[in-house]
């Protein structure tokens, strides 16, 4: 019998301890993943700000100061081309109205170039219009009004492109910043579940296998040990129990061996033998097939005990039974009927089938010489009554039996008789010492 499994220590973490650390680094990441991610969108707030405050403000400012300057440079071309003194005058008035607007006031090289051009342009209508030379000198005029028009609207737009070009920056990064926390986030989960299936779903199969064939017959069994401490305490349990329902297997089945056992002879005593023989019987009377029963009766067993003592005695019954043992069939049925008296029931057998098992073994006890302790060789005979268990019940057939066993012994004993025969028929297998 395997020793109990000791009380084993539960040395793992416990469950709850481990995956309250497992949750707060996932909780220290997920947090350093957040603030990863609050720095780009930081950044990306700023950058919105300042492009609605000072960029977008700005390159609508220059847009408004190149245009004026178109403006200025459209009604210096009236002035130049003008064909009437008031038609001069007239383009000329919005010339000084455009160089003095505060927005070309604010610029610099705008305020300069516009009080150069109004000064010219000034100077052609006081003249009653443009020469060949004033014409050269406006058409260079122009261009730079047309080139610096233009610098300040790429000026007003650069600021604004470029503000939204970091912006764009800033999303990609945070687009590459946010796939990294994905993955990572991916590959924390796929660990956790790997940790899970190891530490909880494996154990669990393993403990729900072991309970499915928690039975009497199974063997003790030792669970490959878990990590965590509750694990090992359910599969300590387990094993444990395991170990305690075998022993009380065993014990059990050893307790119904002594119960259906004759103490003496290890052949079945009386009443396991009455539930054997009612077996067989049912199953003879259920398929209508023959059964056979027989009581033995040791021949002047008192004078045994009196001759050679209780143990001699003892040593004779026990001999009998090892020779019914070796005699009889493996599906025959021997018992320990009670004192020195033994039964049989011989299945699937006909009386006269039954009749020449029970001749062989009285022949054969009759040829025997038991040795006893003392050097003293021992030598007894028995008497067996034979009835047909077909149709009738165990107690009727057992009843026969017995008749028919009284019936032997009053015919001078050693001898086999068979109920159905004639009585006071001695079977033709009589042998006498
Ligand atoms: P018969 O031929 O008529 O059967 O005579 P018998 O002496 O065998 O019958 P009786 O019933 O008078 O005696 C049976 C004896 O068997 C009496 C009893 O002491 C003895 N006996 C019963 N059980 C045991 C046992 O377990 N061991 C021993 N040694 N003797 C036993
Ligand atoms: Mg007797
Ligand atoms: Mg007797």
């Amino acid at each position: 019998m395997p020793p109990p499994p000791s009380a084993a220590v539960q040395s793992g973490p416990r469950a709850g301890t481990l995956f309250a650390w497992v949750a707060m680094v996932f909780g220290l990441i997920f947090a350093g993943f957040v603030a990863w991610l609050e720095v780009d969108q930081a950044a990306l707030l700023a950058t919105t700000a300042k492009l609605q405050t000072q960029a977008l403000p700005y390159a609508i400012e220059q847009q408004r100061l190149a245009r004026n300057l178109e403006v200025l440079r459209l009604e210096g071309e009236r002035v130049i081309s003008g064909n009437t003194p008031q038609a001069r005058q007239q383009a000329l008035f919005i010339v000084s109205l455009m160089a003095s607007h505060p927005s070309l006031l604010e610029h610099r090289e705008a305020r300069a170039l516009a009080a150069e051009t109004e000064s010219f342009l000034a100077a052609v209508a006081r003249h009653g219009g443009a020469d060949a030379t004033a014409l050269a000198e406006w058409k260079r005029l122009s261009q730079r009004l047309s080139l610096a028009a233009d610098d300040i609207t790429i000026d007003g737009v650069s600021l604004a492109s470029s503000e939204a070009q970091r912006m764009g920056e800033i999303v990609q990064q945070a687009r590459h910043k946010l796939r990294a926390v994905l993955v990572l986030v991916l590959l924390f989960l796929g660990g956790l579940l790997l940790l899970i299936r190891k530490l909880l779903i494996r154990p669990l199969q393993r403990i729900d296998a072991s309970l499915a064939e928690l039975k009497d017959e199974a063997a003790p069994l030792h669970l490959p040990g878990s990590t965590l401490h509750e694990m090992q305490a359910v599969e300590t349990a387990i094993g444990q129990l395991r170990t305690v329902m075998h022993e009380h297997a065993q014990t059990r089945r050893a307790l119904e061996q002594l119960a259906a056992t004759d103490a003496l002879t290890g052949l079945h005593n009386r009443r396991h033998f009455m539930q054997l023989a009612e077996i067989e019987f049912n199953r003879a009377r259920r398929h209508g097939r023959p059964v056979s029963v027989a009581l033995a009766d040791l021949d002047h067993f008192k004078q045994i005990n009196d001759r050679y003592g209780h143990a001699g005695g003892d040593t004779a019954l026990r001999a009998f039974a090892e020779l019914a043992r070796e005699t009889l069939r493996h599906a025959d049925i021997a018992s320990r009927y009670g004192g020195e008296e033994f039964a049989f029931v011989f299945p699937e057998t006909t009386p006269q089938e039954a009749q020449l098992l029970a001749e062989r073994l009285r022949h054969r006890l009759s040829e025997q010489r038991v040795a006893l302790a003392d050097g003293r060789r021992l030598h007894f005979t028995l008497s067996i009554g034979i009835a047909d268990g077909a149709g009738l019940s165990l107690e009727e057939a057992l009843s026969r039996a017995d008749d028919t066993l009284y019936r032997a012994k009053a015919a001078g004993r050693n001898r086999v008789l068979l109920a159905s025969a004639p009585a006071g028929c001695v079977l033709p297998f009589r042998h006498d010492d």
